[in-house]
């Protein structure tokens, strides 16, 4: 890409400061670099990754596979770089974000083990004002956050953690170096994603392992193993072709094609037929759009939701222990539909015990371990995989203030609002990469990043071409967004569930739904048109 044609003139030390250098983060960088920006990065941590450096328990993996969980953007970097299985450990993943580092020389502009506290905007200059913990400062024209939707972990909410005179691990921020549990009494808190990964691991190493469930989770078998090589090269063979099928004709970013029937559209057998091999395909995503009514239909839904049960079931040796596990009542991927290895089959272990906290809700944590409604159980160490303050939770957690004063705290009070999740109204020249409101978390998170960093881009390059410095939502064009989101989801099943989809994981959080369910293919063709007729419903000066 040719650099922005006018150089912009301003009195601030940087032309764009991004924060986070996960994946978002450090393909932003890589644009702005390409257009002649002064950037820099600022980052929290001592590594690149992001959620992928900090998040790093046993077991953990990427949902979607490996070859489309990753950059697109470099033809040398998709041709050069073999991963090894279909879907990549959390290691793997990350070797790969710091070889990307490597490659492009990034970390010489990315400041880490450097937190931003806050983030003023100043009427005066047009420029924010960005303050580091340490208290230094810098000004800059352009403001990114790029700092993750899944990256603030959500507190437990159990009264005496601190009392505990054992060992206490989150999923959300596991130690760097590998944890022993062989011959310890371990609890696990947690049966989202993360629970759903590190349970299997830890039950074959623990003395025994008790499981606390308050709501059990939709999950389907990764059937996980190495890539077979003649295929890795077929699709690099086909890379372009893969990759603009995933941005452009898909729902999730993930290159599938849905049968674009409704579930009763086919004969019951039929439909046993396509969810099993979709379930046997280890495909998580592509299961949940299997027919066209799954997310919008009860009834529709309810057959997804038989068909799981009746494999778990067929998994779990105990009746009574596969009930508990069954979601009873609960719609499929309206809560995250989980992708696991063996997780169910653990159960059958001799030293794996369920606990249902729906019966027995923990009371408190206490020296000794875990206090029931009913009894004390002991255990030497317990792991909390209770999830995040997703979506909004790092946005809100800096102090981010635009026109004349305005907090976004408070003018999220009830809720995100946001212009395509990318600009907020009143908060000029800021820019949230996959921010509430776009489709981020319902899809592969490389393909909603590079279309995001995209539009910044050529949006900053517009900017520099036609003489302009700022760029700012409109009231008008941020509440469009807000109605037209807010319409799309309407007609689904997603407000109708507790999730953290909905923001309903977090005492106290706005129940607004977080993401955007008019699917990645009409996103993207949306953010086209805005750019390509001058950016409608946005402010330019
Ligand atoms: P999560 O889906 O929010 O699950 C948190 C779990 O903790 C839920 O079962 C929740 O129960 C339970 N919990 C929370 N507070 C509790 C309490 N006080 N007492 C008892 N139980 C409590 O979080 P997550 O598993 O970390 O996953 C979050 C998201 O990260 C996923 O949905 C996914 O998008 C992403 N992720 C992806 C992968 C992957 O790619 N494979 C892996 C990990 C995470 P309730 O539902 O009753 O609140």
């Amino acid at each position: 890409m040719s650099k922005a044609h006018k150089s912009f003139e301003h009195e601030g030390d940087i032309d764009i400061a991004i924060i986070g250098a996960g994946i978002a983060g450090m393909y932003m960088l890589y644009r702005a670099r390409e257009l002649g920006l002064k950037a820099q990065v600022y980052e929290q941590g001592d590594e690149v990754g992001g959620t992928w450096y900090r998040n790093r328990y046993p077991g953990l993996r990427c949902d979607v596979e490996s070859m489309d969980y990753s950059y697109s953007f470099s033809e040398e970097l998709q041709q050069e770089w073999k991963w090894s299985e279909r879907f990549s450990t959390q290691g793997e993943i990350l070797r790969y974000l710091k070889y990307v580092a490597e490659k492009f020389d990034l970390r010489r502009d990315i400041n880490f083990n450097t937190r931003i506290v806050s983030a003023h905007y100043n009427d005066e200059n047009g420029l924010w004002r960005i303050k580091k913990e340490n208290g230094e400062t810098v000004t800059s024209l352009y403001y990114v956050m790029a700092t993750g939707c899944l990256s603030v972990p959500k507190e437990p909410n159990i009264n005496g953690i601190d009392d505990f005179k054992g060992n206490i691990y989150y999923t959300t921020d596991w130690p760097k170096e590998p944890v022993d549990f062989s011959g310890k009494r371990v609890a696990v808190i947690g049966n989202g994603s993360s629970g759903i990964q590190v349970i299997p691991i830890l039950a074959e190493q623990a003395q025994h392992l008790m499981v606390f469930q308050r709501t059990p989770s939709f999950s389907l078998p990764a059937y996980n193993g190495p890539i077979d090589p003649d295929y890795a090269q077929v699709l690099k063979d086909n890379y372009t072709e893969h990759r603009r099928f995933a941005r452009e004709d898909s729902i999730g970013g993930i290159p599938f094609v849905s049968y674009d029937k409704s579930a009763f559209d086919v004969s019951p057998a039929e439909r046993w037929r396509v969810y099993n091999e979709l379930y046997q395909r280890g495909a998580p995503f592509a299961f949940q759009s299997a027919f066209n009514d799954l997310l919008t239909s009860e009834d529709a839904n309810h057959t997804a939701a038989d068909f799981i049960a009746d494999k778990i079931r067929r998994k779990v040796n105990d009746p009574d222990v596969a009930e508990m596990l069954i979601p009873h009542g609960q719609y499929v991927a309206t809560r995250r539909l989980c992708m696991d290895t063996g997780y169910y089959e653990t159960f059958n272990r001799d030293n794996v015990t369920l606990t249902s906290l729906k019966h027995t809700p923990i009371e408190r944590i206490v020296p000794e371990g875990i206090q029931t409604l009913d009894q004390l159980h002991e255990f030497d160490c317990i792991v909390f995989a209770t999830g995040y303050d997703a979506v909004t939770g790092a946005l809100l957690r800096v102090d981010i203030r635009g026109k004349e004063g305005l907090s976004l705290a408070e003018k999220w009070e009830d809720g995100p609002r946001s212009n395509m999740g990318i600009m907020v109204a009143d908060f000029p020249n800021m820019f949230t990469i996959t921010g509430p409101g776009s489709p981020s978390v319902l899809s592969n998170m490389f393909v909603s990043i590079e279309n995001h960093v995209d539009w910044i881009a050529n949006c900053i390059k517009y900017l520099g071409e036609h003489g302009n410095t700022h760029i700012a939502s409109s009231k008008e064009g941020e509440a469009d967004w807000v109605a037209h989101a807010n319409e799309v989801v309407s007609n689904t099943l997603f407000p109708k569930t507790n999730s953290w989809y909905m923001g309903a994981n977090v005492p106290g959080k706005p129940r607004v739904f977080l993401a955007y369910i008019g699917g990645v293919n009409n996103y993207r063709k949306i953010c086209d048109q805005v750019a390509n007729s001058g950016y409608p419903g946005f402010v330019i000066h």
